[in-house]
């Protein structure tokens, strides 16, 4: 019956064929989660919005205070928060924009759009919150200038950092996951984090895999940058970071990154 509804004979796949098929996952247009950094013209004519990276959503009080006093000035004295904790500056005049930004970096934020250092979200962790096991603003930091100057990236990266399986930063949406847990190093322990790939949303939806399990946070920079290494050399043109892990089995991604700690 589904031959007639097909107009077409079914065709009997052999068990390579099927593995073939099954591994068969078309390259996805890149994101543009962090488009929002630099300056955009609003709907509003004349008016523009200035997206400012903030590392991990963490601001001096001299930071906030500054560009609470910049909105004021050439704004209108609306801060706008992001998912991505970055934070937006809006109905700015494009006379404005040049100071403005000179402003905002002078306070030490930057407005360049960063593949890495613009989508890199965090938790509280373990300064603020009980139930972390991990310095999860610390460390994204730290993994942010350590993959910027080594890994620069030609599409958006999104890595989340989360303390506890509450998943706050929700680790298993991201391009990369890092869920916090102490691991066992000699009598005592250390901080370290579970490590996930390829997790998306919206139309890209998909619950990240895991490649790693318990990696001290010494050796997570390292296996970072190679993995990060491996798709900016191996991954097809325009191919999202998320479609080149979900088209590599689990086990080809654990000797890459293990194939890191070893390199050490
Ligand atoms: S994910 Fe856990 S550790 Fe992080 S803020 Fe939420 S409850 Fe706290």
């Amino acid at each position: 019956a589904v031959e007639e509804d097909l107009n077409s004979p079914l065709i009997k796949l052999n068990a390579s064929e099927i593995t073939l098929l099954r591994s068969w996952n078309p390259p996805q247009p890149v994101a543009t989660e962090h488009a929002h950094i630099g300056s955009h013209p609003q709907k509003q004519e004349g008016l523009f919005y200035v997206g400012i990276g903030i590392p991990a959503g963490v601001l001096t009080p001299e930071q906030l205070n500054g560009l609470a006093d910049l909105s004021d000035r050439f704004g209108n004295g609306e801060l706008r928060l992001t998912v991505w904790q970055n934070l937006l500056i809006p109905n700015v005049t494009k006379e404005d924009l040049d100071s403005l930004t000179r402003e905002v970096v002078a306070l030490g934020l930057h407005v360049e759009p960063s593949n890495i250092r613009s989508g890199v979200i965090a938790c509280t962790g373990n300064s603020y919150c009980k139930f972390a096991s991990a310095n999860t603003k610390g460390h994204a930091r730290e993994l942010m200038d350590y993959l910027e100057e080594r890994c620069p990236m030609e599409c958006p990266i999104n890595i989340h950092l989360t303390g506890c399986s509450h998943s706050c930063a929700q680790h298993y949406i991201g391009d990369i996951g890092l869920l916090a847990t102490q691991v066992k190093s000699g009598d005592t322990t250390k901080e370290g984090y579970h490590v996930f790939v390829g997790g998306g949303f919206g139309d890209k939806k998909e619950i990240g895999r895991q490649i790693a399990k318990a990696v001290a946070f010494d050796d997570l920079p390292l296996m970072l940058e190679r993995l990060l290494k491996k798709f900016n050399s191996d991954s097809w043109p325009q191919e999202s970071f998320q479609s080149f892990t979900q088209r590599q089995s689990v086990e080809t991604m654990e000797d890459w990154i293990h194939a890191a700690t070893e390199m050490k």
